[in-house]
């Protein structure tokens, strides 16, 4: 078949692989392999998606200001420095299409989420990964790779798929080192993990070049929906929203995410799950001698000896109908993340890496 020459570098860009679903032989599957809520999605929010549901021959509001109202209200920010988009990959792609262009480019690190890449590539920058030290993002090894033609820095704190995070003072070292046209875009998603972090709103407050991105998708539990949204100051806000469609959320996109932010007992019931469910599955890891970083968000990274030994465990876990992530792409060929599940979830996974590790003495 003849292709067509789509514009250049387009077929540079990867196909982001996202993380299964299904399981051959498995009618029931345990999905552990994309930091989905194992509790679902607040009540709240599945009510307020139905009903919003009755008027689908209107046009949603343009402006979400309901739902930035609500986001403001729950976490104390201003609603007029909130841009809503469909999940925070949108808003993210915001901010490459408005800040980087052909020549740029866009700094993202080694074991970064796949997504900073690929948006660099789709809009003409050229993306420069950086090395992390022992998992960790490397602020050093970021400020050493700024040149002119640097736009953006994308960082995610707490980092997908490692697990681990940089706190107020690194980030503070961060920043203070990168040049003041120089975008820095610190991505939250897995912030509501983080016990008593702010997801990065007061240094966008003290810094004009820092953009904040959210998402509905994981503590939430409203990955299906897509939603997300972007906390900058007002200019960045003003220029964000000129890349925007119009009607780039729906009505009930909308009401569920409001619903969902304002259920803060929902939220905080999922985020005590996820802590105590997180470092019992981590330090039963490490008692069978898997190695496991202290993780900060819903997931943890499960290191083994080999990259054989990742996908034999991998493999036995699929035997058991469990799906965990494979994460050879993000450079990371011996380990397997694993999303914290409900207590039942955690425990399978327990007992058959057991049996796993057992077998392998
Ligand atoms: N950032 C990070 C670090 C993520 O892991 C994800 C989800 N995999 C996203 C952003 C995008 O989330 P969503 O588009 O569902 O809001």
């Amino acid at each position: 078949m003849t292709q067509i020459p789509p514009q250049p570098g387009i077929m540079d860009i990867a196909l982001y692989v996202s993380g299964e679903s299904k399981l051959a032989g498995h009618e029931q599957v345990l999905k552990l392999s994309s930091n989905e809520n194992p509790l679902g999605c607040s009540d709240k929010a599945r009510t307020a998606f139905t009903q919003a549901g009755q008027d689908l021959h209107r046009y949603p509001s343009t402006d979400h200001a309901p739902l930035r109202q609500a986001i403001a209200q729950v976490h104390g920010l201003d609603p007029d420095r909130i841009i809503c988009g469909v999940g925070s990959d949108e808003v993210l792609q915001f901010i490459a299409q408005a800040y980087a262009g052909v020549g740029d480019e866009v700094i993202t690190t080694e074991h970064g989420f796949s997504m900073y890449p690929i948006l660099a590539r789709m809009v003409g920058a050229t993306p420069i990964t950086v090395a992390e030290a022992d998992r960790k993002i490397d602020i050093d090894a970021i400020l050493g790779a700024v040149t002119e033609l640097t736009r953006i820095v994308f960082i995610a704190n707490p980092a997908n798929p490692t697990g681990t995070f940089l706190n107020e003072s690194e980030l503070d070292r961060l920043i203070s080192g990168l040049p003041k046209d120089v975008i820095l875009v610190h991505d939250g998603a897995y912030t509501e993990f983080v016990d008593g972090f702010d997801g990065g709103a007061a240094l966008v407050d003290r810094h004009p070049n820092v953009i904040m991105t959210r998402t509905f998708s994981k503590i939430y539990g409203l990955g299906g929906l897509r939603i997300g949204w972007g906390y900058g100051q007002r200019p960045v806000i003003d220029v964000l929203n000129r890349v925007r469609q119009p009607f780039n959320l729906s009505q009930p996109q909308m009401a569920a995410a409001s619903a969902a932010v304002q259920d803060t007992a929902f939220t905080a019931h999922c985020a005590d799950l996820n802590s105590r469910m997180r470092e019992w599955l981590r330090a039963s890891l490490v008692q069978m001698g898997i190695e496991c970083d202290e993780s900060h968000a819903n997931f943890v990274l499960a290191r083994f000896a080999s990259p054989t030994d990742a996908a034999d465990a991998d493999a036995a876990l699929r035997a058991d109908g469990i799906l965990v992530r494979r994460v050879g792409g993000y450079g990371l060929p011996c380990a397997l993340r694993i999303t914290v599940g409900d207590e039942d979830g955690c425990r399978r996974v327990i007992d058959t890496l057991g049996r796993f590790m057992q077998e392998r003495r």
